[in-house]
Formats: structure tokens, C-alpha cells, sequence
């Protein structure tokens, strides 16, 4: 089955991206409803997680029964994986302009080789548990709740908000309210469609290479509600451009265009402006984090949910308060703690105590609020670490051996700041936005093709952050 789930996720995600993220992803075992996969990095773990794990876990419960989470760990820093012939699997080499998940111009030619169907944009399936109904409303999303219901519910008549575009960090909810829009249209009988940005980047770019480009957007066209999932991933020119076009033509014939990103329009600086400013246009909602109370209610939703399938899982009111306090990083936290302690319960039969929770959770804990950087620091560390000085990165000098601590500095502010380009140009010697944006998508790129590479920015990233 995970030889299926490798396949499809190649079919559907593009040659490119699957050799830059899932070569590497191995199933270790699956034991308790949980699949543990491991990757040989950390930094490959965190990003499949921020990215992919939804995608990952929906199409493995495709291809297996039982399967109710997935675990991500790194390879050597866990128990080691059982040596199967695909663990040596290398990736394969990117082609030069390949689209990565976060750089370059995606080449028609060169990507989507493997087509599947959705490839035609049969749009992404809806996860059945992420509804209106599933979803806690608290202080830091009843705009956004209250907007997506309207929207949802609205029918006939102009689109009311165009576009709504939600933007908020990782695991506050933006893909369950979209889904919970897309049930919500779908059951109405209205047409939907619900796409995260790489299916509607590899969707036109396949469509491209078959020559059904027109086929393609009559199709995004012949649809009432258009929904679109983390648009901070689309670029590449021409795909940027078709993105902007599809949007105006959606929004100038009152369909409604439903969007999330992890930041404002105004901050997507892969998008061309007036691509941004239509974006920008419509309604803009923040989720904010998620408080105390809210935490807690989403912890009780989940554990309810859980409870239906297990019916003998207890979580007394002092873990539950204990977890809902501990975990404050976002859902997707909260859900994977229920997940352990479930795990817990069911492996060893025993009544889930504070103790075994502290014990279970006790990495999602850890990882909570990452520190803020400064830019400055970065400089520091990333300076003596080369054995250049600040001084030189900040320069004009252009040989290699500064250059690249220079660039690497530059990636590194944008990650882990939250400056925008310009500023970030600034404080390394007033230097254009474009240069600082040159050297954060080639360093992205370097880190896919180059392990040794990856690991060191990953290890500085933490040096920074801890
Ligand atoms: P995002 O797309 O913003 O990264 P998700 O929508 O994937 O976040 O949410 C991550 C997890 O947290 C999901 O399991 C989701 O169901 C849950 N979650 C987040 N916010 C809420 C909420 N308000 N009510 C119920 N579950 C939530
Ligand atoms: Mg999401």
C-alpha cells in the first residue's frame, strides 16, 4: 500500500516536487492506527508536516484501512527504519529550472510527468471530517467562521465578498474552514471546486503540455465557487499569470474565489502586483491564535470525535486542561496530542494519567512559540560560522567566500523574520529587494538539491531559534 501511496502522491504532485520532498519519505511501521514515517533530515520533517501531512495522510487512508494519523520522524535520531531497497533511493536530480515548491518558474515541458487524473482538475477531494459543524468558533476566528458561512450559504446573485482570502500560520484552521465552505456549497448543489496551490499549478501545467490549456479554464470557469488553498506556493511567471487571469475572469463574472494563504496578499511577493492587489481586493480575514478556550474546545471536539471510533478512551478534565494549556503552537498540535495519548491508551490498555500525557506530548510542548530572530544575530552566526565578518557580508565584496554566508544570511532573515524584502534589503548594506529575493530562492533551491547544504541551514536555523 505505501508503494500505492508513493505512486499517486508522484502522479499527483509532479515529478519535481515529489523528488524535492517524498523521495526520501519511508514508512517505518505502522502500529495502533499510526504510520510512522521517517526522512533523513529535520528540515525535511518540518516541512512535510507544515505541507504535506494532510495530503499524505488522505491519500494513505485511500490505499489502507486503519490508518488514523501519521508521524514524522528523522532517520537516526529515531529508532533506525527498517533497511528496505527504497530507503537508498536517492532523489532524483532537479533539472535546472525545476518547480520546487518554493522557487523558479515551473517549465510546461518539464513537469507533471507523471499526469493523473485530478491533473485534469477534478479538483482536490474534501476531507469528510473538516465541516461547518466540526469547526470551534472562539475570539480569534468568528470573523473569518462568519464570513465563510455567508459566503457558503449565499446563493444566487453576485458573489458577496470577492475574493474572502483568510491568512493566518499553520494549524489555525484556514484549510477546515475552506473545506467547511466547500461542504457547505457542495450540499447546496452549487459547483465547487476546492484546490490547494500545486494541484491548480501542476492542473495548468499539464493541461499545457496536452494542449487542453483552454479546456482547462473553461472548466475553472464553469464552476460557481472557486477555492483555493495556501496561494503563497504559486509561482513561475506564467503560471502566476494564468492564476491572475482565472481570478479576474472568475471575480468579473461575480463567481465567488475563496482563499488562504499563510499571509496577507500584500505579502506575497512570488505574485505580480495587481495580482495581489485584486487579492487584496475582496474581503481580508486574519485568524488570529488560538486562546486558551478555544484551544480547549477544539481539544473536547477532537476527543469527541475520537471517542466514536474508541469508545473506551477516557481523557479526564485534568490532562484535558493540562493539554489545552501545554499545546498552544495550533490545531494541528492539539490533534496530534490526542493521537498520542490515544495511541497510549490503546498500546498499553492503562487510563490516561497527567503523567503519561506529560510524558506523551512532551516534544509538541517543546516546540511551541519559535523565538523571534533578529536579523542581526543572523548576521553574527552566520558570519563566524563561515569565517568571514559581519562587515564583509554587509559589503560590496563579491567573491564566493562571502557571497554565499551573504546569501544564506539574506534566507535565513527571511524565514525566520518576519521583514519583509525591502527591509531586508536594507539591512544588509541598502541593497535592492530583488537581490534579497535572488538569494532566497537560490538558497531554496540549493537546499533541494544539496543535503549537506540542507543540514546546515537547518542546524543554523535552530541555533538561531533556540
Ligand atoms: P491550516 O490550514 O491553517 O494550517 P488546518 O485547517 O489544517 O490549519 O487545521 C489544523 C488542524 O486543527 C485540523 O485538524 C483542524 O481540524 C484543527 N482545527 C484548527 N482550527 C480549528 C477549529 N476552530 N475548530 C476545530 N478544529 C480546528
Ligand atoms: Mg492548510
Amino acid at each position: 500500500a505505501w508503494q500505492r501511496v508513493k505512486r499517486r502522491l508522484r502522479a499527483e504532485l509532479g515529478e519535481d516536487v515529489f523528488a524535492s520532498w517524498f523521495a526520501r519519505l519511508e514508512l517505518q511501521d505502522v502500529s495502533g492506527g499510526v504510520a510512522r514515517l521517517t526522512v533523513p533530515t529535520r528540515f525535511l520533517k518540518s516541512w512535510i508536516e507544515s505541507h504535506y501531512l494532510d495530503r499524505v495522510l488522505a491519500t494513505f487512508r485511500s490505499e489502507a484501512d486503519g490508518i488514523e494519523s501519521l508521524e514524522v520522524g528523522v532517520r537516526g535520531a529515531m529508532a533506525p527504519a527498517r533497511p528496505g531497497p527504497a530507503s537508498v533511493v536517492k532523489p532524483a536530480p532537479r533539472p535546472a529550472a525545476s518547480p520546487g515548491p518554493a522557487v523558479d518558474i515551473p517549465e510546461p515541458e518539464r513537469a507533471a510527468r507523471g499526469s493523473a487524473p485530478e491533473g485534469e482538475l477534478g479538483g482536490a477531494p474534501l476531507d469528510a471530517r473538516l465541516t461547518f459543524e466540526s469547526f470551534v468558533v472562539g475570539r480569534s476566528n468568528a470573523l473569518a467562521h462568519a464570513a465563510a458561512e455567508r459566503v457558503a450559504r449565499h446563493d444566487g446573485g453576485p458573489a458577496l465578498y470577492n475574493p474572502l482570502y483568510f491568512h493566518a500560520g499553520v494549524g489555525l484552521g484556514k484549510t477546515h474552514l475552506l473545506h467547511g465552505i466547500g461542504h457547505a456549497v457542495k450540499n447546496a448543489g452549487r459547483r465547487v471546486i476546492y484546490l490547494t496551490a500545486d494541484r491548480f499549478m501542476y492542473g495548468f501545467v499539464n493541461a499545457l503540455k496536452t494542449q487542453s490549456a483552454l479546456a482547462f479554464k473553461e472548466k475553472l470557469r464553469a464552476i460557481d465557487v472557486l477555492i483555493l488553498d495556501d496561494v503563497q506556493f504559486i509561482q513561475g511567471r506564467s503560471i502566476q499569470a494564468e492564476f491572475g487571469h482565472t481570478l479576474n475572469a472568475l471575480i468579473d463574472a461575480g463567481r465567488q474565489v475563496v482563499v488562504a494563504a499563510d499571509r496577507p496578499p500584500t505579502e506575497l511577493e512570488a505574485l505580480d502586483e495587481r495580482v495581489r492587489s485584486r487579492l487584496a481586493g475582496g474581503l481580508v480575514v486574519e485568524i488570529g491564535t488560538l486562546d486558551e478556550a478555544l484551544r480547549a474546545s477544539i481539544l473536547q471536539s477532537r476527543l469527541e470525535a475520537v471517542r466514536a471510533t474508541h469508545p473506551t478512551f477516557e481523557v479526564g478534565p485534568a490532562v484535558a486542561e493540562y493539554v489545552a494549556k501545554a499545546i498552544t503552537a495550533n490545531g494541528r498540535d492539539l490533534e496530534g496530542a490526542v493521537n498520542r495519548l490515544l495511541a497510549h491508551a490503546t498500546l498499553t490498555g492503562a487510563p490516561v494519567t497527567l503523567d503519561t500525557a506529560e510524558t506523551a506530548i512532551r516534544d509538541l510542548v517543546k516546540n511551541r512559540e519559535p523565538k523571534r530572530v533578529k536579523i542581526e544575530d543572523i548576521q553574527k552566526l552566520v558570519a563566524s560560522r563561515y569565517n568571514v565578518s559581519r562587515s564583509d557580508i554587509l559589503s560590496e565584496r563579491r567573491t564566493a567566500a562571502v557571497v554565499k554566508p551573504r546569501q544564506i544570511a539574506m534566507y535565513l532573515s527571511k524565514v525566520l523574520t518576519l521583514r519583509s524584502l525591502p527591509e531586508i534589503g536594507r539591512r544588509f548594506g541598502g541593497r535592492d529587494h530583488t537581490t534579497v529575493l535572488h538569494a532566497v530562492r537560490k538558497i531554496e533551491k540549493a537546499i533541494g538539491e544539496d543535503t549537506a547544504l540542507c543540514d546546515e541551514v537547518e542546524l543554523l536555523k535552530r541555533m538561531l531559534q533556540d
